[in-house]
């Protein structure tokens, strides 16, 4: 076997090992071989880091670093990432077996996150507020909530990590991510050039680790003003809840079950399309998969049949090809669950139309590869529309009308996102607004920009990250109050209205 490559982590501007002297494997998902080596950090590593954050917000040079000089710091990182797109795509690709043209395509938009809010870094204003007292003057000040605890999951690290980093130091927060055990090390390569685009030590750390031995004592940190959390339901609820204990402020980005709603008045290859890119783009590992076609019933023969065709036809393979269009499962457990839903659909009744099981070397598969599946004849109440099953995994759910179609789309528990093919614009504008998802997509889907608000309604999430108003996240507002009245009046009567 190769030797593995060897990572350290980033703890107060140091590159140390864990503490304990541990590390563990990260796999190729590709080979199913191991490559890197990663810090298995622990609380000790938790509390240096977050040790290490607090005293660069509160007495290091972050303190006194200007709101501009902290944007022109993030407008630098924006163009060394731009400089080592290729690379960082390249780790996320052999560490995650995500496809390399997605990544391409990912990495050269990264950027634009550290552009976007270095750019908004100094345009955080407080107001004069119109008071309703003489002799006062009450203004806002909007200031950075302190140190922030990013946890990641492991389908997109550096994207969800710009999602969170990049308004927090527009903030003037500083950081520390744990990134997903299974998916470290491009994070670890971002640190690198976070250093050469000049942050003070201590801004951001990172605490490589699982959830259970670095997670948590990142979560319970007393030195943690606020928690940015993406993940599956079930651990942000634990996320939630051990915030709470120290009442921390808190966002959560989490699963998803969106229905992808195909009307007969659509343009059927685009919408054919759109299924497709929906639930095999990112080989379904996408919390914004389209994992419910909801199909209108007098379009279902000809919709499915074009459907199965193009799928049929998605190219299985090495991730690194540019040719390769669906890859491997990233973790091992994740390609387990996965099988497991296959055979739950099948139980409840659902007909499987194609895939429906591994992928062998001879169609393009490697070790942990699913073929596209897709399950027909599914109804909302099997656990194959209901639950987030996180792979290339599509339930096709047929619908009568409008009325029936909102029905079905909003009766999950999620609200993340959803999908509209039509050529009716007054039907466009109703389902956009009745479908209970924190972003609806008409006759496109999976796009997502740094200037538009991403977030779930429901069991989706808390919170939205990009767009400006993200940036309120990571902000706290004080309000201050100057007296200009001769005295300071009746020290046993609250100064309200019209008192100053
Ligand atoms: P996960 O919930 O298992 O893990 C996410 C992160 O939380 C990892 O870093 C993990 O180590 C950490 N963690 C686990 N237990 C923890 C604990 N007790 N305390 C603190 N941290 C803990 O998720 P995953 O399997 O890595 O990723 C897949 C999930 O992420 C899916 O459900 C997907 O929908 C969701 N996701 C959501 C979005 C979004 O923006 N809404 C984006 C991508 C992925």
């Amino acid at each position: 076997m190769a030797s593995l490559q060897e990572y350290k982590t980033h703890i107060g501007g140091q590159w140390v090992p864990a503490e304990s002297g541990e590390t563990f494997e990260s796999e190729d998902p590709y080979t199913g071989e191991p490559w890197a080596l990663i810090p298995r950090c622990g609380a000790r590593d938790v509390d240096k880091a977050v040790e290490a954050a607090y005293a660069a917000w509160e007495s290091g040079p972050w303190a006194e670093t200007t709101a501009t000089a902290r944007g022109r710091m993030m407008r630098k990182l924006g163009d060394l990432i731009a400089e080592n797109a290729e690379a960082l795509a390249r780790t996320e690709v052999r560490d995650n077996g995500k496809l390399m043209s997605e990544m391409h395509a990912q990495c050269k938009y990264l950027p634009e996150w550290y552009y976007f809010y270095g750019g908004l870094a100094d345009k955080v204003e407080g107001s004069v507020i119109a008071s309703d007292k003489p002799d006062i003057l009450n203004y806002t000040l909007r200031e950075p909530i302190g140190v922030c605890a990013m946890i990641v999951p492991w389908n997109s690290p550096l994207l969800l990590v710009a999602w969170k980093l990049a308004p927090a130091l527009a903030a003037g927060c500083t950081c520390v991510i744990k990134p997903s055990e299974f998916t470290s090390a491009s994070l670890l390569d971002f640190m690198k050039l976070v250093e050469r685009a000049g942050f003070p030590p201590g801004v951001v750390n990172v605490v490589t680790g699982t959830g259970k031995e670095a997670g948590e004592p990142l979560v319970t940190h007393p030195k943690v003003a606020k928690v940015a959390f993406t993940g599956g339901g079930l651990t942000g609820r634990r996320v939630y809840e051990l915030a709470a204990r120290g009442l921390k402020k808190v966002s959560l980005e989490l699963g998803g079950k969106s229905p992808n709603i195909v009307f007969d008045d659509c343009i059927m290859d685009d919408a054919v399309n759109g299924v497709i890119s929906g639930i095999f783009a990112a080989t379904g590992q996408t919390c914004i998969a389209g994992s419910r076609a909801l199909v209108q019933e007098s379009i279902h023969d000809e919709f499915m049949e074009k459907l199965i065709e193009v799928a049929r036809q998605a190219r299985m393979g090495d991730p690194k090809l540019p040719e390769t269009q669906v890859g491997p499962i990233t973790t091992p457990p994740q390609y387990e669950k996965v099988l497991d839903y296959i055979g739950i659909a099948k139980d409840e009744g659902a007909l499987c139309v194609l895939g429906g099981g591994p992928a062998g070397a001879d169609e393009g598969g490697g070790k942990y590869f699913i073929k596209p599946t897709i399950f027909d004849n599914v109804t909302n109440d099997m656990r194959i529309a209901q639950e987030e099953v996180f792979g290339p995994v599509l339930s096709v759910i047929t619908f009568k009308d409008e009325e029936d179609a909102i029905r079905i789309g909003n009766d999950v528990v999620y609200g993340l996102a959803a999908g509209v093919w039509t050529q009716n614009i007054k039907r466009a504008t109703i389902m956009a607004r009745r479908l209970r998802a924190g972003t609806v997509w008409i006759n496109t889907y999976r796009a997502v920009s740094v200037t538009s608000p991403f977030g779930g309604y429901k069991q989706s999430g808390i919170g939205r990250e990009n767009g400006q108003a993200a940036i309120n996240e990571y902000l706290q507002t004080k309000s201050v109050w100057i007296s200009t009245a001769e005295g300071s009046g009746n020290p046993f009567v609250m100064k309200v209205a019209g008192s100053s």
